[in-house]
């Protein structure tokens, strides 16, 4: 049963940002308005997410790290139509298989915290206002060969930052703080969308892009989308948001390659941020465990607007 959990652990749970991901998710899911990570060695040490959400009543804090325990969803029908981060119930249990992870939690109800230990099931009463702290620690201690494709603290510590910073895009309404032996990191306080795009991407980006709306039929598509002549080697600011959620989608991003192609030579990449709202129905969220991919019912006309957004905004001939 250890063994069964702990592959399963392995589609969810890939390196520390995987599991940061996750944890900000769940507070994200809970109501969070301020969410702290703290890392150490990169994640690999240990990676702390508090946040001032909820919380959990310490009666149901055991479910929490049960398999296919969720909240979020009580029926198929709400499958189709979810809205949450997770819903899946998988995260904190896959985590929980190669980790050592503890989760203290205060729901609003409650006298004071407490703190419930993975391994030994121990229960017992902490200090901490109002909301969820997760501790995971040593990742992948027990699994070394999973451990040994780790890069180095460096490496994995901008994954994580880069983990968070896509979620503090999306959500500009909840503030973050990501710190790193004790050194903060990076701090994104709330904001309205343009001046958390700022914040997250930095002045350059904000100089060198074009604000992008468009409202076809049964769409809404926001951002900004960065000038060709800002446009790099390297495809590592694209950002792609679709209800809300973090995803990395070939057909968005070949809508918007599509839009560049005449203006953009040599393996050349534009930058982005780019929000999708869709009707739920027109969306299959649940193709991925890890939630990263979606399916969209209308492929071709999603493409097309995205790609016609993107020419509009960039005021590029519609080809
Ligand atoms: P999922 O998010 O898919 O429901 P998880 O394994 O990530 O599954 O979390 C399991 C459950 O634990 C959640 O459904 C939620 O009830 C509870 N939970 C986890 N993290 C938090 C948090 N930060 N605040 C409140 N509840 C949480
Ligand atoms: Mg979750």
């Amino acid at each position: 049963d250890e063994l069964v959990s702990q592959i399963a652990a392995g589609e969810v749970v890939e390196r520390p940002a995987s599991v940061v991901r996750e944890l900000v998710d769940n507070a994200l899911d809970a109501g969070a308005r301020e969410i702290v990570v703290k890392l150490m060695a990169g994640g690999v040490r240990a990676i702390l997410v508090e946040d001032d959400g909820a919380g959990i009543p310490a009666s149901e804090l055991p479910l929490a790290l049960k398999r296919h325990a969720t909240s979020k969803i009580a029926s198929l029908d709400e499958l189709e139509n979810v809205s949450t981060m997770g819903f899946r119930g998988e995260a904190l249990a896959a985590i929980a298989a190669v980790s050592e992870l503890s989760i203290a939690s205060r729901h609003a109800d409650a006298p004071h915290a407490q703190r419930l230990d993975a391994r030994s099931g121990e229960l017992v009463p902490a200090a901490r206002g109002v909301g969820t702290s997760v501790e995971v620690r040593e990742l992948f201690f027990s699994t070394p060969a999973r451990r040994k494709f780790l890069k180095t603290d460096a490496t994995e510590l901008a994954h994580c930052l880069e983990a968070v910073r896509r979620h503090a895009l999306a959500r500009p309404d909840v503030g973050f703080a990501v710190w790193h032996e004790g050194k903060l990191l990076a701090q994104w306080r709330r904001a309205p969308l343009e001046q958390r795009i700022r914040d997250a991407l930095g002045e350059d980006f904000m100089a060198h892009s074009r604000e992008v709306t468009a409202q076809p039929t049964g769409l809404r598509i926001s951002g900004r989308i960065g000038l060709p002549d800002a446009a790099r080697a390297r495809a590592d600011e694209q950002y792609v948001y679709v209800n809300g959620r973090h995803v990395r989608d070939r057909l968005i991003s070949h809508g918007l390659r599509t839009a560049y192609a005449d203006v953009l030579h040599g393996g050349r990449q534009p930058s982005y941020v780019l929000f999708i709202e869709i009707a739920p129905s027109r969306v299959d969220v649940n193709v991925h465990p890890t939630k990263i991919e979606v399916r969209f019912r209308d492929g071709r006309e999603v493409h097309q607007a995205v790609r016609h957004a993107a020419e509009d905004a960039l005021a590029l001939p519609r080809a």
